[in-house]
């Protein structure tokens, strides 16, 4: 989970990384409101989106009163930025820069361990700068048992060349932001800049944090963190209840049971629908995992068939250490409990194949259901519900 500008700074301040004091807004008079309660000569508006580049996009802009405030709101709330809308700005204290750093730490899955990330040319170009001249980019690795320590904040600084008047105190906020990745479980804390001000003082003044949502069991508090209105309802949905489910574009439902073979079952129905008039596609990601019980069955289809896009759907099961019969089971089972919540049914296809294959599909044959057709071979039946989605 990618976390707002203003998530990432609470979440610093925390942690003891130094930051100005921002306040979130959603209206020009709330902005105006902020600028005025924040009190500095200067006060930055700064669009709210979960993409980078904002200043490049005008989502970030100067105010020296609370009027220009109110009046740069009014223009950045609503705005585009890479295909995100604003919908909230952080009214910020303006900075007096003297120089803008570059920190980053983020995980190294190929090296098994942590890399960090600094330089002294921080600022708005650094993509540009890791390309033309990666050797100013000091790339340090970072041992996940040790973390950024203070021996290993003192490697970096020196490693990103800074004055050595200078490296203490930075080398003091990457060990704080070091906490951060470490204790909250981060998989990148990203700062750019890390401004040196005017007076001397090193301050976060962009935060970028990615959480890493497999730790969300032992962080009760991230919960909240999560953006459920800019989320798709249906994979909401699908989350409270455990299930594996991204949504996509098309209109065949997809149901199977370990995620490479869903992944395969998204190629096959994407190529089998190129034959159909309006060109069919998948309508989701969705594994069942290996229980495959009537209950997450159950559950799987509630949420594809709620999905109005969707015409068909196809389950797609290899039976492993779940065998075929069970599963069957499992589909006969959720066909009495969706009846029961009153679900629209829709055609559907299944394929099951594997750990008792033959006495599974006997067992739907005989529970004779409603819309459901059975197809022996995986791409017979991704035709097949391509096929129905297209009528
Ligand atoms: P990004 O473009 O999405 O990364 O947004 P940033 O928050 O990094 O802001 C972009 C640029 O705006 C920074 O690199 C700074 O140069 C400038 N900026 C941001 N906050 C301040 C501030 O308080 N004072 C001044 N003078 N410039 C700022
Ligand atoms: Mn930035």
């Amino acid at each position: 989970m990618d976390l707002y500008e203003y998530q990432a700074r609470d979440m610093f301040e925390k942690h003891g990384v130094p930051v100005l004091r921002g306040i979130v807004a959603t209206t020009p008079e709330e902005a105006k409101a902020a600028a005025e309660q924040l009190g500095t000569s200067v006060v930055v508006v700064k669009a709210q989106v979960k993409t980078g580049g904002r200043g490049k996009a005008g989502g970030v802009k100067l105010a020296r009163s609370p009027q220009e405030a109110a009046d740069h709101a009014e223009q950045i709330l609503g705005m585009d930025i890479k295909g995100h809308t604003v919908h909230k700005v952080m009214i910020a204290e303006g900075a007096d820069i003297a120089e803008e750093y570059y920190f980053s730490v983020l995980l190294d899955r190929s090296e098994r361990a942590y890399l960090a990330m600094c330089s002294k040319e921080g600022g708005m170009e650094i993509e540009q700068l890791a390309v033309e001249r990666p050797e100013a980019l000091a790339r340090v690795s970072v041992d996940p048992l040790v973390g950024i320590d203070a021996a290993k904040a003192a490697e970096i600084v020196e490693a990103a060349g800074f004055d050595e008047a200078d490296r203490a105190a930075i080398a003091d906020v990457l060990v704080k932001l070091g906490g951060v990745y470490a204790a909250e479980d981060a998989s990148l804390v990203e700062v750019n800049p890390l401004v040196k001000t005017g007076d001397g003082k090193i301050v976060a003044l962009d935060g970028k944090v990615t959480l890493d949502e497999n730790a969300e069991f032992r962080h009760e508090d991230h919960a909240a963190l999560a953006d459920v209105s800019a989320t798709d309802p249906l994979e909401v949905a699908a989350k409270e209840k455990g299930l594996n489910y991204v949504k996509l574009d098309g209109s065949v439902g997809i149901i199977g049971n370990g995620a490479g073979l869903v992944m395969s079952t998204l190629d096959v129905v994407a190529y089998a629908g190129e034959e159909f008039p309006g060109q069919p596609k998948p309508a989701n990601f969705l594994d069942i995992g290996g229980g495959a019980n009537a209950e997450v069955m159950a559950n799987g289809l509630g949420i594809i068939l709620g999905d109005a896009q969707v015409k068909s759907v196809f389950v797609n099961v290899f039976g492993g250490i779940t065998a075929c019969d069970a599963v069957a089971n499992g589909i006969v089972q959720a066909f009495a409990l969706l009846a029961e919540a009153g679900t629209e049914p829709k055609p559907l296809v299944v394929r099951l194949d594997g750990n008792n294959a033959v006495e599974g599909r006997r067992i739907l044959t005989e529970a004779n259901l409603p819309l459901l057709e059975q197809v022996d071979t995986m791409d017979g039946a991704a035709k097949r519900a391509a096929e129905l989605a297209a009528n």
